[in-house]
Formats: C-alpha cells, structure tokens, sequence
C-alpha cells in the first residue's frame, strides 16, 4: 500500500503549511483537500447556481467532472488560474457550504484517492483520517486555540493587502468551524487513531519536526 500521512484539523490551525512541509521533506505528494472544496464552489457560482440543497445534485455533477489541475504552486480550473480567487475568506465559507451536501463529499471521494500514489501522499483535510484513507498508517490531528488561529489569518490577510478586523476573522473562523463539525457527513472530528497536535506555541519547524519523528518512529 502507498503510505498516506493524514493531517486534518479546524480551519487555520497550520495543517496546509504543516502538511506540504511534511510533504516536501520525504519527497511525497500533497493533496489540499479543502482546495477542491473551495474549486467546487467557484465552480458552481460561475454556473449560476446557489449553493444549497436545492442544487445539491447539480452541484455534485460538476464536482465529479472537475476540470481542475494543480501545477507548479498554481491552480488551474478549466486552463484558468483560480490560485487566488479561491484563497479568499469567501471563497473558504463558500466551500465549507458546499461542503456540508453529502453528494458533493461523495462526488469527490475518488478525485481525492487518486492522489495516493508513490512513493507516498501528505493529504490535508477535515475527514483525511475518517472517512477518505480511514487505513492510512498515521493520522495527525492538528489543533490550535481560536485566538492563535485568528492572530495567524490575520497577519496572513494583512499582508496581502486585504483588510479585515481581527473580530470579524475569529468569528467567521469559529462560524466555519461550528458548521464543519456539526454536519451530518463526515463531520470535523479526529480518528479513533489520530495522534493529537496542538501548535499554539510552536513553530513551523517544530510541528514539522514532531510529525516526522512520529513518522520515523
Ligand atoms: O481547508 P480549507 O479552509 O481550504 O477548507 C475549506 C472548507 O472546505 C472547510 O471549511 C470545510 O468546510 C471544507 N472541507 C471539508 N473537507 C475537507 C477539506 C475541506 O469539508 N477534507
């Protein structure tokens, strides 16, 4: 079996950083799951269509047909750079709507497994661990307190040029996070196996380095 590491977690505790470091380090491939998530969106708005029950299965046609291709650093979504049109804090509530449609999580299991593929794959997510390689031989769950996630985004935010206020960002952060780990499909939760992070105080190099010890262990 190609081994999968699995680093699923709330959003902006560090799991995308975290996991394609992890990923760059052994030479393995990365997939950022939310990415697909937030391409279905784009997607779907781009088609006119509301993202909600009502679409569900038209939403769930175009995720399972995605023309999306991921190449040097960037997005492509039909040939078109989507790179950071999906990076925004809309684009992130956009995808956690469509998100919560069970056949639109479905739509997108094989896209997703057809990453695992020699000599290993660093998958980063919500359900990496429960529900898509439920068999993978090592499972991080990775946490961080609200306030340090927000102080993260923020600065991330900021230096970009968008402005936003750092209220607003933990409360838009503990919205998603109540509505990923409260819907009925594959909820935010960590496996049964999971081994548990928390990276308040500690660097990128630290978790880094804890998760490839675990790994070498
Ligand atoms: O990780 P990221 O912030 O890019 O994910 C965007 C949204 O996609 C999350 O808030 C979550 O609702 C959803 N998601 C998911 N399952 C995954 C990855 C992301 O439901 N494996």
């Amino acid at each position: 079996r190609v081994p999968v590491i699995c680093v699923d977690g709330p959003t902006a505790s560090g799991k995308g950083t975290l996991a394609a470091e992890t990923a760059n380090r052994l030479g393995y491939h990365y997939l950022d799951s939310g990415a697909l998530y937030r391409i279905t969106a784009l997607a779907a708005l781009r088609a006119g269509l509301a993202l909600d029950t009502a679409h569900e299965p038209a939403i769930a046609t175009l995720a399972a047909t995605l023309p999306v291709r991921f190449h040097a650093g960037r997005v492509l979504l039909a040939g078109q750079d989507v790179t950071e049109a999906i990076r925004t804090e809309e684009a992130g509530m956009n995808a956690s709507r469509v998100s919560a449609l069970p056949a639109v999580r479905a739509a997108l299991v094989d896209l997703q497994q057809s990453f695992r593929r020699l000599p290993g794959l660093v998958a980063d997510g919500r359900d990496m661990g429960t529900v898509i390689f439920p068999d993978a031989p090592m499972k991080v769950f990775l946490t961080a307190s609200a306030a340090r996630r927000a102080e993260r985004r923020h600065k991330q935010l900021i230096s970009k040029g968008n402005p936003v206020t750092l209220d607003a960002l933990r409360a838009d952060l503990e919205a998603r996070d109540a509505r990923d780990s409260q819907r009925a499909v594959a909820p935010l939760k960590p496996a049964q196996d999971a081994l548990l992070l928390d990276n308040s105080e500690q660097s990128v190099e630290d978790s880094v380095a804890q998760v490839l010890a675990w790994w070498q262990a």
